[in-house]
């Protein structure tokens, strides 16, 4: 027999053959042995089975499975590639563009970190034009949003920004060419659990208006619709100075001799897995009921005799719209096309397949719409398509899309690659709106 290696054992176990006792020690031993060798394999069993759970547990794809057979998959069509080539007639060109209000990060590379020190975060050679050592700083993603919205795709008559902040809504007005139409605040104590003072103080915040300088657009009324809401019930008479309002703002344009009442939305967040939650009140809930008294504001406005009348209506933002449980598909976008009897123009052009919204748990959305009466259509839709090709298997290589409007497995879209690119960590959405003949 062997000797045992004495690293294995206590001084009490070195066999002496010549001991009695030694059959019964070497059976406990080799007992002992097994005992090891079975937890040893048990734990190669578990971690993959660890792994699965977390992956099913962290990410909403496993949704997906259960409605595979109802996917539906719209193929990128012209309208997607080149918006230029679209009609030339005189348009309404609308865009809605989630800018990622600094004071609740920014970019999340760069979350917490000190500027540069060689050009106090204005972006140089040494911190590679990015003004911190990792990510972009306040000032670079500044000049990224007006690049991107001064870019030959866009140059909207009417920009509706969403996560804005009062310092970078006046950035983009003065160095774009726009004027601040209507920009109400919301509460300052709304959402401020997610403002660090210390990385960010905050400021006025929430949906912004603006209407391009040399456009022949004339503001003709303004007003905020108030939609917070208080333990799942809308508050009642909501003011829009209270300090947890969440505030819509709506700004009435002549255009083609008609009134177009512009809406600017920026719908409650979440789904029911984050956070977790029970019963009837859910964030999907609140995203609907935030919507109908948007809606029955705007359909008083339509028959309206006073200054607050308007002809047409136009909504877009960000509307959050995921299901209960976590894809992209809540069915609050459904409920305004039949219902409402809106009309999505991004869907009027096909691109229901492109995600405008992406996060750093590697999963991305379609949360961005632009909808309008019946009265209007449009003749143009844009949204950059970044989904890029390596895919499948979150967390370990690219992501995941939860758009039912994509074929499964089929790639997302990378929050730092649209930080790099537009500046935020949504991609902005134009269409070109013309009133009915
Ligand atoms: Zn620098």
């Amino acid at each position: 027999m062997m000797p045992a290696k004495c690293s294995q054992f206590s001084h009490d176990d070195h066999l002496d053959l010549e001991d009695p006792g030694v059959e019964t020690r070497l059976e406990a031993l080799k007992q002992r042995l097994a005992a090891e060798n079975t937890t040893l394999s048990l734990r190669w069993l578990l971690l993959p089975i660890f792994i699965v759970v977390l992956y099913l547990s962290t990410t909403p794809s496993w949704i997906q499975f259960t409605h595979l057979p109802f996917r539906r998959y719209h193929p990128i069509t012209l309208s997607n590639l080149a918006p230029g080539a679209s009609s030339s007639r005189q348009g309404l060109t609308v865009m809605s563009f989630n800018i990622l209000a600094e004071i609740w990060g920014g970019d999340p590379r760069s979350f917490g970190k000190p500027n540069c020190a060689d050009c106090q975060g204005e972006g140089c050679k040494p911190c590679d034009g990015r003004g911190t050592a990792s990510g972009y700083s306040k000032p670079v993603r500044d000049r990224r949003l007006v690049k991107t919205i001064l870019s030959n795709e866009f140059r909207p008559d009417i920009i509706m920004l969403q996560e804005a902040q009062l310092d970078t809504v006046e950035y983009i007005a003065q160095n774009a060419g726009y004027e601040n139409a209507h920009f109400p605040s919301n509460g300052l104590d709304l959402w401020r659990e997610w403002v660090h003072e210390e990385v960010a103080p905050m400021q006025h915040n929430g949906n912004a208006i603006l209407i391009k300088k040399d456009s022949a657009l004339k503001k003709v009324y303004h007003e905020t619709i108030p939609v917070s809401i208080r333990d799942g019930y809308l508050v009642p008479n909501a003011k829009e100075t209270h300090r947890l309002a969440v505030n819509v703002p709506v700004v009435v344009v002549e255009f083609g001799g008609k009134r177009v009442a512009i809406v600017n939305v920026h719908l409650e967040y979440g789904c029911r897995l984050s956070p977790l939650s029970i019963g009837w009140d859910h964030p999907g809930y609140r995203r609907r009921i935030q919507m109908h008294k948007i809606h029955k504001r705007l359909k008083e406005m339509m028959i309206s005799q006073g200054e607050d009348r308007c002809d047409e209506v136009v909504i877009g933002g960000d509307f959050n719209d995921v299901s209960e449980f976590g894809t992209d598909h809540g069915g609050l976008k459904d409920i305004m096309t039949s219902e409402m009897r809106y009309i999505n123009h991004v869907d009027v052009h096909g691109l229901q397949h492109l995600d405008t919204c992406a996060n750093i748990s590697r999963y991305s959305a379609r949360l961005d719409h632009i909808f309008s009466t019946k009265g209007m259509e449009s003749s143009m839709a844009y949204v950059p398509d970044e989904h890029y090709e390596h895919i499948w298997g979150w967390p370990f290589f690219g992501g995941v899309s939860n758009n039912w409007d994509r074929p499964f497995g089929s790639g997302a879209v990378n929050i730092y690659q649209m930080i790099d690119k537009y500046g935020s960590d949504h991609l902005p959405v134009v269409v070109k709106l013309h009133l009915k003949k």
